[in-house]
C-alpha cells in the first residue's frame, strides 16, 4: 500500500512561523485542514503552532476533529443547505454568500437555542464564492435581521478559480467595504479575512513599507503555506519553512529494460488520450504501485535518478535512465507533492497515513 509520511513537528513549525509573521501586523490565522481530510493530529499541530481557528470546507471533517478532542474554534468554509442543522451544531462560524442558506442556519439556531456566527464572503473578481460589492449592503441588511445569526465579519477569496491576485487594491477594496458597512449599520466587524496562502506576496510587500497598507485586514485562512511551506500565487518557498513535511512512498512492482516507443497499431490510452512518444532507445523502466486512484500524479516530483513518464489508475511508470540500471522489486520510491497531489493522497483510502516523529523535535 502506498503511504504518506507526515512530519508533525514540521507542520507545527511552519504554523508558528506564519502565526508570528502575520501576528506582528495584527493578522490572526485560521489553519485550513481540508487537504488533510480533517486529520485531528495535523489540526492539533496547527493549534499548537498558534492558530486561533481551524477551518475546513467539509462539516464531516469538523465533526471528525471535534470527536477526536481537538479544542479550538471551528470555521466552515463552504455551507451546504441540506447540512444546515449539522453546521449549527458543529461549526462555531461559517462562511456564507446566500440568504436561503442563512435563513436555514437561522431557523436551526433558533430551534437549538444557540447563536451561529457568520462571515459574509465578498466577490472580488476571482469568480468563486462571494456577494458582489454592489449588492453587499442590501445583503447585509437581510443578514443582520435574521434571528440567532451574528454577523462577525467579511472575507474574500482570490487566486482559487479565476487566478486573480490578492493585491493591495483588492485588500484596500475589502477594507473600504468593511468601513462602509460598519458605518451604514452602526456595527463593528471583528474578523476581516483577506484571503489564503496566495496573500503572502501582498503581505510581504506591505510589511516592508510599514503597516499602514494592511488596512482593516486582520485574518487569513492558510492551508497550503502551513502544509507545504509555499505561498500560493507563484508557489515560492516562504523563508524559514519546511516544504517536505509530507512525502509519498510507493513500492516498485516492475523494473525492466524496454524500448521507449510503444509497438503495434495505435489507439487511445485508458483515459481517452492519444499520447505521443519520443524514441530514446532502450531505457530502464520502473513501475511503482501508485496511480491516479491514489493521488494526482501530475503534481508529484520524484526523488532520485527517476523521471515520471506517465500513469494509469494503479501504475506510475518511471524512467531510470539508460538500459542496464535497475532497482529491486519491493524497494521504495519517494515523491514530494504539490497541493493537488496532497489533497488526493490524504483523501484516498488506499494511501496509508504514517506520522513520523522528527528526531530533533519529536
Ligand atoms: C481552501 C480554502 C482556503 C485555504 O487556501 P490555501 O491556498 O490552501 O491557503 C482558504 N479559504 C477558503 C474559502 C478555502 O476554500
Amino acid at each position: 500500500m502506498p503511504r504518506i509520511e507526515i512530519v508533525l513537528s514540521q507542520i507545527r513549525h511552519n504554523t508558528r512561523v506564519l502565526c508570528d509573521l502575520y501576528g506582528r501586523q495584527g493578522i490572526s490565522v485560521m489553519g485550513v485542514s481540508k487537504a488533510t481530510l480533517g486529520s485531528p493530529a495535523i489540526a492539533l499541530a496547527m493549534v499548537q503552532g498558534g492558530v486561533a481557528f481551524i477551518a475546513d470546507s467539509r462539516i464531516e471533517n469538523i465533526q471528525r476533529m471535534k470527536a477526536a478532542g481537538v479544542k479550538t474554534q471551528f470555521v466552515l468554509l463552504r455551507s451546504v443547505l441540506s447540512q444546515a442543522e449539522t453546521i449549527v451544531l458543529n461549526a462555531d462560524i461559517s462562511l456564507n454568500t446566500e440568504l436561503a442558506m442563512l435563513s436555514r442556519l437561522s431557523h436551526y439556531s433558533v430551534m437549538h437555542n444557540c447563536i451561529h456566527k457568520v462571515i459574509v464572503m465578498v466577490e472580488m473578481g476571482d469568480l468563486r464564492e462571494g456577494v458582489l460589492p454592489c449588492e453587499l449592503s442590501q445583503f447585509i441588511k437581510h443578514v443582520i435581521a435574521l434571528p440567532n445569526i451574528k454577523l462577525v465579519g467579511l472575507g474574500c477569496n482570490l487566486a482559487c478559480y479565476g487566478g486573480i491576485k490578492p493585491d493591495a487594491n483588492k485588500m484596500q477594496e475589502l477594507s473600504e467595504l468593511t468601513i462602509a458597512i460598519e458605518a451604514q449599520f452602526n456595527l463593528k466587524l471583528g474578523i476581516i479575512s483577506g484571503g489564503n496562502s496566495a496573500n503572502y506576496e501582498w503581505f510581504d510587500a506591505i510589511q516592508s513599507q510599514g503597516s499602514q497598507g494592511i488596512g482593516r485586514i486582520n485574518n487569513l485562512r492558510l492551508g497550503e503555506s502551513i502544509l507545504l511551506g509555499r505561498e500560493a500565487a507563484n508557489r515560492a518557498v516562504i523563508p524559514g519553512m519546511y516544504t517536505q513535511a509530507f512525502k509519498l512512498i510507493a513500492e516498485v512492482v516492475e523494473s525492466k529494460d524496454k524500448p521507449s516507443m510503444p509497438f503495434g497499431d495505435r489507439c487511445q490510452d485508458s483515459f481517452g488520450n492519444s499520447p505521443v512518444f519520443e524514441n530514446r532507445g532502450d531505457r530502464r523502466r520502473v513501475i511503482v504501485a501508485l496511480g491516479k486512484q491514489d493521488t494526482l500524479v501530475s503534481g508529484l516530483g520524484v526523488e532520485g535518478d527517476f523521471e515520471i513518464l506517465g500513469s494509469s489508475s494503479d501504475h506510475v511508470i518511471l524512467d531510470q535512465g539508460d538500459a542496464g540500471k535497475g532497482c529491486a522489486i519491493g524497494s521504495a520510491v519517494s515523491f514530494d507533492l504539490d497541493y493537488g497531489s496532497l489533497l488526493a493522497a490524504m483523501t484516498s483510502p488506499f494511501v496509508q497515513k504514517q506520522f513520523i516523529s522528527d528526531s530533533i523535535n519529536p
